[in-house]
């Protein structure tokens, strides 16, 4: 699970990590209101969405008067920001943070990543900041530097003079780079988070300069969220899938893709096949849904309904393979589906395990023309076919 911006920095403010004086707002109005309070004669207005490249996609302004500010809130607000995070029809700006502006002297990359080869958390930090860490780690990668975090005792001070020192950082800069990536850490750790990026951090001000950080995002492991509620309260379900959020709500886990075959099926061994089978038949998939185990009539009604949202779906291809499951629920559940939501697109149907047989003569017995298919490699060449046809 991702947050946004702010509330990333928000919550490394509360471990004691310089981050700009700020505010959200939701509107031009309140956008003035925040900087007014905030004070000072330069702000900077930054779209809260959940992707990053807004600096070079004009989510990110800085201005030098209230009037700019609320011109810059304006423009943003209610659009959609194209950045190469997000794909080309972008994200929805509803909020903007607007912080005092800092004067940068120079900006570093931070990040704290789980690297999957050695089964630990890496600090991976370079003095290139500020731009794409994948550029530089493609043109540069001499650049960037990797310190690997050893569980069972934490982030060591040493290591932290070590990075430090590997991206220009000394003298007085040296204990409060320390500090920043202790409290950063601990912060991850008792967060859950899987990732925490810090691009830029900051040497900001006159003279020796002051660390702050300018940018930080965050992503949290979905498997702790139970015990993590102030995490979950950060949720901003505006930022994700319309559709992933519904099925996630009846205990369904749906994917979007971009082709017109439906698909419903349960778990997602099965699922990842039937896409490969409907791609070796020449088709493409329109989604990923899993029903999961002990599919009710109800579940599979929702199925459809999702599945039916996306305008591209030419038919559904429905394959369950019951084992918790009972092939007569799944069969009474696409009956009931299409009495409800009197469905117009072809369905085919691959049933087999549990109940089978009355499964098929459900279907069979509906009177509703259903095309059945007899194992998953008929399946996905009749559905290709209709869906071509
Ligand atoms: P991103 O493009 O989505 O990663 O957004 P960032 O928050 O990283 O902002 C992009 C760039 O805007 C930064 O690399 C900075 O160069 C610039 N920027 C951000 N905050 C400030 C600020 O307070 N003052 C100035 N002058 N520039 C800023
Ligand atoms: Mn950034």
């Amino acid at each position: 699970m991702n947050i946004h911006e702010y509330q990333a920095k928000e919550l490394l403010k509360t471990y004691g990590v310089s981050v700009p004086v700020g505010g959200v707002a939701y509107s031009d109005q309140q956008a003035a209101r925040v900087a007014e309070d905030i004070g000072g004669h330069r702000w900077v207005v930054k779209a809260q969405i959940h992707a990053g490249g807004r600096g070079k996609a004009g989510g990110v302004k800085v201005v030098n008067s209230i009037d700019d500010l609320k011109k810059a809130v304006d423009a943003m607000i209610g659009t959609r920001l194209v950045t190469h995070q997000t794909g080309p029809d972008g994200s929805l700006v509803q909020r903007v943070w607007i912080e005092q502006a800092s004067a940068i002297q120079k900006e570093f990359y931070l990040g704290f990543v789980i690297d999957r080869g050695t089964q630990r958390i890496t600090l991976i930090a370079s003095s290139e900041g500020g731009m794409d860490i994948e550029e530089v780690a493609r043109e540069q990668p001499e650049k960037i530097i990797h310190e690997v975090i050893d569980p069972a005792i934490g982030l060591l001070d040493f290591q932290c003079r070590k990075v430090a020192t590997a991206i220009g950082l000394k003298g007085k800069r040296m204990p409060q780079a320390v500090k920043l990536m202790k409290a950063i850490y601990r912060c991850m750790r008792d967060r859950d988070a899987l990732q925490a990026e810090i691009n830029p951090l900051a040497l900001v001000g006159d003279g020796d300069g002051q660390l702050m950080v300018l940018d930080a995002k965050f992503n949290f492991d979905d498997n702790a969220l139970y015990r993590q509620k102030a995490v979950t309260e950060m949720r901003d379900l505006a930022e994700e899938d319309p559709k992933e959020v519904e099925a996630s709500g009846h205990g369904l886990n749906y994917i979007a893709l971009d082709g017109n075959i439906g698909c419903i099926v349960n778990g997602a061994g099965l699922a990842m096949a039937s896409l490969d089978a409907i791609t070796l038949h020449g088709g493409r998939p329109a989604n990923f849904l899993d029903v999961g185990g002990g599919a009710s009539p109800e579940k599979v009604t929702n199925a459809c309904r999702i599945v039916l949202e996306d305008p591209n779906v030419r038919c559904i291809l429905v394959n369950i393979f019951a084992g918790i499951n009972r092939c007569d629920w799944i069969a009474t559940g696409l009956i009931q589906a299409c009495n409800s939501l009197k469905i117009q697109v072809p369905l085919i149907v691959r049933l087999a395990g549990t109940n089978v047989e009355e499964g098929r003569k459900i279907l069979a017995e509906s009177g509703l023309s259903f095309i059945t298919a007899e194992n998953l490699d008929d399946a996905a060449a009749k559905a290709v076919a209709t869906a071509q046809g």
